[in-house]
Order: structure tokens, then C-alpha cells, then sequence
């Protein structure tokens, strides 16, 4: 039956508008409210959910198509057959660029859009209308099994480098879906764990590069996490749905569930979530239907979700282009630059690099037949065209012996592979050593269990450095490692993980075609202990605390005074760069900075200009420096440009929690450029009219760092403003829809359930390879990490609301 409600559309937006502070894409407004008055209650419901994995559903009668909607992000994971949320079953083929761990060392916010305009072509050919990505949440701790797919431990860089993919992607008509909104920081408890974040690190942090990306690139959707943030699952928080999200920053599109997070079905509508993914069987929407007839759902706040997902539809619609062919050479190419541009040069003693074309090379390790070039999971593209560097040292026409040294499948080396390594180091002029993190180490879906490399690795390492002493290391893995064997190189190339075209980068680099630009988009750490969240890292059964507030990354480890094995901005080039004449000018709201850049060596070559802002004379505690400005600058030998960088207001503010808002204290602040956070190479000071300064104490603990960090649970909660959370589970507290199955695997249905569940899954991932360790581990663990309430997801429906509720009373009655 019609919807038969007449309401003029003039009223509707005013209802609307007053009930969400909604702002919608204005284009398709008028278009869509037409299509909504014709809509019945359950067509509307209907559109806020999906229809199977990966697309939405439409209304065939108004003639409103669905639209796909596939991973990322850094490629198209498009699955033509079966889908699955975790990179198992196959899918087409796809340029595989490099990570967002990778991309952002390039500091290149061009190059990035770059990128993101290729993916949008590829989008265009598999008529893909939103790519799931970027993701965007922060490096807390470089055990994050996630790490590989998130830019950097700063939110200046993560924001940017979102906002230039986001442009770049859908310059081609093509939506994204940023996420994972927000503070998913760590795998291990993903879908349940409460993140328990001060208010002024969520803001300045974990929320910052959200908001700078929503502000300069309006991702068409966004992408809410599993987690709960504050003791509110992303799903139904209407604090970051609708106050901060869209209130606060304008976004104008679609907030979709990641795969899986809903809890409460009509609360997340209340709250601001509009795209239920994936299908997950019938009873959510008859939820909201049912909502609506009994008045417990306002009709216009799903009307109001219906709306912004018709605009979706009718704007994919709209860039649909048929018969779209991408050009894949290109694409490769512009993978391998990508790349390139992304690899850091962290050690280049005796200028060992670049090698002479015509040395003779020892290449060693598995990873230079069988790279590791993407991270595990649900973002694992298929690759169009992998390369790997025997290939293509072969194929450039390098002399030179490859030997495996150790086994990508083993944690040990065995003495054989060990002995033919050495070999093969004793006559070569130069030894390019493979090593890094396999599969099985890093992957979603679980964290890492140490910061250091497998043991064959080093032990390879080892051995080649007792027959050689021109060493090279080049180093694969998605986040910082422990190096303790570094003084076995003269030389280290930090490739991360490169995409297809990695190896090819690589040689660019290692035979001088191309001049290394990468810098660290995060710090490394002497040791795993240095780190500021080790102690809170990942948190009891139930919440992680994130005790260390705004002090993450460099922002922490220059505050304490902890010396770090290679600091965030860090990098090397075969070439060297003199900066000059720093200027800084008031000018309206905003501070313009100017310095000259001169290229003093004799290679042409990239420098990255990082700026920084230290506040003087800061009442309120805070970090020695912060990111806020960077360019990347292309310049020949002997060549000197100007770089302006235009610093604003709230580059210099912090977020007053009781005032509710940003604030720029008046007063001295200092603008350093920088070729890292530690290598300050010219400052200026330069005062502000701000806002009067605090007068309330700060606490000690968090004015002056002491390492190892450590800060009590009072402290803690004086600075969170409200009483802690339990952090673990008691015992007889009773089981709901978002206990684990873990958790309620200690009563007899519980672990019926788990073991059937585990069988399921050994089924479908029997098969699998040893290089797909980590999928296997992924596998398992999420089993026992996975919430009753997302089985109506992982069965597709077939488990549905009832038998969960079910579930839940039968493990309850058990405990009793
Ligand atoms: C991941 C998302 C992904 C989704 C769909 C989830 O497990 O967290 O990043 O986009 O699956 O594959």
C-alpha cells in the first residue's frame, strides 16, 4: 500500500531539519522527496538495509536501482560469485595499490588523489558504486593487526591524505565510505570492546582526521566501527552520528554499519545510522516497521535515513557510465610510483645505495620470489599483474643469485637454506635481504603478539652480515618493527607493503632511477615497552582504556623524552636539502608561513617540509609539537622554490572539554620547519590573540611525562570526567546479544554453538594455503571473539532475531 500521508515537502525538511540537524545533498533533494512520498513503510524500511552482501536494495516500481558497494581500500575487491566479508571466496581482478600504511609516507596529497582517481575508473568498470575506504583510525599501538590499512599515528597526515584519496575517487562519480568511525584502534575484541577515551584525545586524535577529511572532501558515505565508543556501540552512537558527524562538521551523506555492527536496530536509526550491511535476514526491518506503527519511531527520522539513501542511489546512478574500460598499464605504473614515492630510505651508511647497475647481487629470502605486498582480510585484492623482485631484476638485467634463506610458511630457518644463503652472500658484491612480517603475523581480524620479526628472518639476516659486508635490507610489513639487527646493514629500505608493483619501486630505488621521498607516517619505537599504550594495550575482557589521552605517537615519545630507533617524518634521500628564509605572517584569521627549499646535492629529489606548532607559554597540558602543515617538493639539483603553507586558527587550538569547543589560547607559539619531528631545521615564534588562558590545575601526571608511562586508574577517570567501566567481565553477570561466543562457551549450549561455528568455518577455509596463514588465524580468532548478535550476519540471515534471543536465554538459564 502508498504511503497516502500528505505532508508539503517544505514541511517535511522543516521536521527533518529540527529532528537531526540533518544536511543533505541538496542536488537530489527535490528528486528524492518525491520518490519518498510514493514510498509505503515497508519499501522505506527496506531501503535501510542491504540485499545481500555487498548491494543495497532499490525499488524497482519508482524505478530506484541498488547499487554495489565493495572493498578497498586500496584496490577493488569485488566479488563476482560468493560473498564474504573477510577476503575469502575469489574476486575479480584489480589493480592492487599500495596500502594506506604505504601511501602515506608519501606525503603527496597529489599523487594521492592520483591513485584515488584510478580506483574510481576501476570502480567505474565493475559498476561499483562506493568503495569501502579509507580507513582512517589512528596508529595507537603498532600491534594493531590493522595497522597496515590506516595511514599514520597523526590525524594532521591521516586527515589529509584521506581527503586527497576521497577527492581523487570520486572526481569520477564514484562514492567512499571512510571509516571506521571511530576509535577502531585494535582488533582483539573488535565487535564488542568499549574504547574508553577522554573527550579532548578523542577530539584532537582519534575524531580529527574524521572530521578534516568529512570537512575538505564530503565522502559520499561513511562507515561506522564495531566497537563502542564511550559505552555506545558506533552503530547507535548519536553523539558521533549525528551531534559531532553532522551537526558539527555538515556531513551530507549516508552512515553505513561496517559488516556486521548493528546492535539495536531502531536506535541506530534514532541515533543517525542509516545503511544496515550486510542482508541479514528480514527481522530488522520489520523492526523499524513495527516501530513506526507503534509510535516508538518518529516516521521522519526514517524518512529522513530513506532520503539520504535515495540521494546515494539516485547519484551513483547518475555517474553510471556503461562499457567503461580502465586502462590497466597505466594503472600498474602508476601503482609502481605510488609505491615509490612511499618507500622510506632509513639507512644508507657509506651511500651503499644506490647500487652500481652492473653489481653483482645476492638477492636473499622468500619475500623476493613471493612478496608481501597487502595486508590480510577483508581488504585483499586480487591482483592484476604481481611482480616479485627476482622477475624483475631478471628482467632489468641485474647479475645476480637468489637464495630463499628461510621459509615463508616457518618461524626458524633450517641450516640447509641458512648454508646456500651464505654461499651466495661470499661472492656477490652486494646482498639485498628479503625480510619483514608474513601474513600469519599481521592481519584484521587479530593483533599482533610482539613487535619483532620472525626468527629465520634475522637469523638469515645474521648470516649473510658474517659473510658480507655490503648489506641492504629491504623491509616488508604493515607497521613499525623492532630492529635490534640493524647493524647488520649499512642499508635500509622500508618498502611496507607495496601493492603489485612494489618490486618494481623497489629496484627504482635500490639502482638510483628513482630518489627515495617517503617519510614515516609513524614513530619507531627502540622496543614494544616504549610505546605510551603498552600498559593499556588491548585492554581487559571488556573496555581498553586509553590512558594515555592525547599523547600518541611522536606527540608522546618527544614530550617524555624517549629516545626512538626512527622518528615519525623521518627519512633519507640520495640527495640533500637546505631550508631558508621562514617567514610567518598574520593575515585575517589565518598565519601564512614561507621558506625557500634548495636542492644541495647532486641528484634531482623530493623533500617533504613538515611544519610544526609548539605552544610557549600553554596553560593546559599539552604535546611539544604537532604536525599542522606539510609540501612536498620536487626540485632539481641546485634548484630553490618557495613553499607557502597557510596555517588557520584551529591549527593552533586545543579542545576545551568543558567549554564544549576548540579554543585558541592567546599567547607565543613557535612554527618550526622540520624534515622530521625530531630535525628542526629553521623557527620562527609569533604571537596570538586568542582566548584568555585556563585557570584550573592541570593534572601533574599528564603535564609531565615520566617513561614508561603509567597513569592510575583515579588519575584517569579525573581526566575522563566520569567513572571507569568495569574493565573485565564478573563472573554471573549474566550473557546478552553482545557476549562473545568465547564468553558463552563456558555453558554447554555456548560451546555446542562455538564448536559448530569453528566446524563451519574449518569447511570453508580447509583449503586454504600456508601463505594464508594469516586468514586461518584470522578465522579463529574471530570465532571466539564474535558477538551472538552478529550471527544473524555471518548465517545470512538464516540465524534470526528470535533464535538469538533464544540463545541468549538459554546460556542464561544455564549460569543461574
Ligand atoms: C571490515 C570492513 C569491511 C567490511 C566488508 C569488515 O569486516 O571491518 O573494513 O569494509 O568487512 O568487507
Amino acid at each position: 500500500m502508498l504511503n497516502k500521508k500528505v505532508y508539503s515537502t517544505i514541511n517535511l525538511r522543516a521536521r527533518r531539519n529540527a529532528q537531526t540537524g540533518v544536511n543533505m545533498e541538496k542536488r537530489f533533494e527535490k528528486e528524492a522527496e518525491k520518490l519518498l512520498l510514493q514510498m509505503t513503510l515497508e519499501e522505506k524500511a527496506g531501503l535501510c538495509s542491504g540485499s545481500n552482501f555487498w548491494e543495497t536494495k532499490g525499488v524497482e516500481r519508482l524505478l530506484l536501482e541498488k547499487i554495489m558497494v565493495t572493498d578497498g581500500p586500496h584496490g577493488l575487491r569485488k566479488q563476482a560469485g560468493a560473498g564474504d566479508h573477510l577476503g575469502l571466496n575469489e574476486s575479480v581482478k584489480a589493480t592492487c595499490f599500495p596500502t594506506a600504511a604505504t601511501t602515506a609516507c608519501s606525503f603527496d596529497t597529489a599523487l594521492m588523489t592520483k591513485m584515488g582517481e584510478a580506483l574510481g575508473e576501476e570502480c567505474l568498470q565493475e559498476e561499483v558504486s562506493v568503495l569501502l575506504g579509507p580507513g582512517v583510525n589512528i596508529k595507537r599501538n603498532p600491534l594493531c593487526g590493522r595497522n597496515f590499512e590506516y595511514f599514520s599515528e597523526d590525524p594532521y597526515l591521516t586527515g589529509e591524505m584521506a581527503a586527497a584519496l576521497i577527492k581523487g575517487v570520486q572526481s569520477k562519480g564514484i562514492g567512499t565510505s571512510m571509516k571506521h568511525y571511530a576509535a577502531n584502534n585494535q582488533e582483539a575484541r573488535r565487535m564488542v570492546i568499549n574504547a574508553v577515551i577522554d573527550e579532548r584525545a578523542l577530539r584532537e586524535i582519534y575524531l580529527a582526521g574524521f572530521e578534516r577529511a568529512v570537512k575538505k572532501a564530503q565522502p559520499w558515505t561513511l562507515m561506522c566501527s564495531y566497537n563502542q565508543i564511550n559505552g555506545e556501540f558506533g552503530s547507535q552512537n548519536k553523539k558521533l552520528l549525528t551531534d559531532i558527524l553532522r551537526k558539527e562538521w555538515g556531513f551530507e551523506g549516508a552512515v553505513m554499519t561496517d559488516w556486521g555492527a548493528i546492535v539495536e536496530r531502531v536506535k541506530g536509526l534514532k541515533s543517525g545510522l542509516d545503511l544496515e550491511m550486510p542482508y541479514a535476514g528480514p527481522s530488522n526491518d520489520a523492526a523499524i516497521v513495527e516501530a513506526v506503527r507503534n509510535g516508538s519511531l518518529k516516521e521522519e527520522i526514517l524518512d529522513t535515513a530513506v532520503l539520504r539513501m535515495i540521494c546515494l542511489l539516485l547519484k551513483a546512478k547518475e555517474n553510471k557510465k556503461e562499457g567503461y574500460h580502465y586502462d590497466a598499464a597505466k594503472h600498474h605504473e602508476l601503482a609502481r610510483e605510488v609505491a615509490a614515492a612511499s618507500s622510506v630510505l632509513l639507512k644508507n651508511e657509506n651511500n651503499i645505495l644506490p647500487l652500481a647497475k652492473d653489481a653483482r647481487v645476492a638477492v636473499l629470502g622468500e619475500f623476493a620470489k613471493i612478496p608481501r605486498y597487502q595486508g590480510a582480510g577483508s581488504s585483499r585484492i586480487n591482483p592484476l599483474k604481481l611482480e616479485n623482485l627476482c622477475d624483475v631484476l631478471e628482467e632489468r638485467g641485474v647479475d645476480f643469485t637468489y637464495a630463499k634463506g628461510y621459509d615463508l610458511a616457518q618461524e626458524q630457518a633450517d641450516e640447509e637454506s641458512l648454508d646456500e644463503a651464505a654461499a651466495a652472500a661470499r661472492t656477490a658484491d652486494s646482498v639485498i635481504v628479503c625480510i619483514g612480517l608474513p601474513d600469519a603475523y599481521e592481519s584484521e581480524g587479530f593483533d599482533r603478539d610482539h613487535m619483532c620479526l620472525p626468527a629465520g628472518h634475522v637469523e638469515l639476516l645474521k648470516r649473510a652480515a658474517a659473510e658480507n659486508s655490503n648489506i641492504v635490507i629491504l623491509l616488508f610489513g604493515g607497521s613499525a618493527v623492532e630492529m635490534p639487527w640493524i647493524d647488520c646493514a649499512d642499508a635500509l629500505l622500508m618498502l611496507y607493503l607495496g601493492g603489485e608493483a612494489g618490486a618494481s619501486a623497489a629496484a627504482d630505488i635500490l639502482f638510483g632511477d628513482v630518489n627515495p621521498s617517503g617519510r614515516l607516517a609513524e614513530s619507531f619505537p627502540y622496543k614494544l615497552e616504549d610505546n605510551p599504550s603498552y600498559a593499556y594495550f588491548p585492554g581487559g575482557s571488556k573496555t581498553v582504556e586509553y590512558r594515555e589521552s592525547i599523547y600518541v605517537g611522536y606527540r608522546y615519545y618527544d614530550k617524555a623524552d624517549v629516545e626512538v630507533r626512527f622518528p615519525f617524518g623521518y627519512g633519507l634521500s640520495y640527495t640533500t636539502f637546505a631550508y631558508e628564509n621562514l617567514e610567518a605572517v598574520k593575515k585575517d584569521e589565518n598565519v601564512l608561513v614561507s621558506l625557500l627549499v634548495k636542492n644541495t646535492g647532486d641528484k634531482a629529489g623530493a623533500e617533504v617540509v613538515q611544519l610544526y606548532i609548539s605552544q610557549k607559554d600553554t596553560s593546559v597540558f599539552k604535546p611539544v609539537r604537532e604536525l599542522k602543515g606539510f609540501a612536498k617538493v620536487y626540485l632539481e639539483p641546485e634548484e630553490e622554490k618557495e613553499v607557502n603553507i597557510v596555517l588557520e586558527q584551529r591549527d593552533f587550538a586545543y579542545y576545551n572539554k568543558d567549554r564544549g569547543r576548540w579554543v585558541t589560547e592567546e599567547g607565543e607559539y613557535s612554527i618550526a620547519a622540520a624534515s622530521s619531528s625530531k630535525e628542526i631545521r629553521l623557527a620562527v615564534d609569533i604571537r596570538l590573540d586568542g582566548e584568555e588562558k585556563e585557570t584550573a590545575k592541570q593534572p601533574e601526571s599528564y603535564c609531565n611525562l615520566k617513561a614508561p608511562f603509567t597513569v592510575s586508574g583515579e588519575i584517569f577517570e579525573q581526566l575522563y570526567g566520569q567513572p571507569l567501566p568495569p574493565a573485565k567481565r564478573e563472573p554471573g553477570e549474566g550473557y546478552t546479544i553482545n557476549s562473545t561466543l568465547g564468553e558463552i562457551a563456558k555453558t554447554r549450549v555456548g560451546s555446542t554453538l562455538l564448536v559448530q561455528m569453528q566446524q563451519g568455518i574449518e569447511a570453508m577455509t580447509g583449503g586454504m594455503k600456508d601463505a594464508e596463514d594469516g586468514m586461518a588465524r584470522m578465522f579463529e580468532r574471530m570465532m571466539d571473539e564474535m558477538p551472538v548478535r552478529a550471527l544473524g550476519m555471518f548465517s545470512q540471515g538464516q540465524i534470526g532475531a528470535e533464535q538469538i534471543r533464544e540463545i541468549v536465554e538459554a546460556v542464561n538459564k544455564e549460569e543461574q
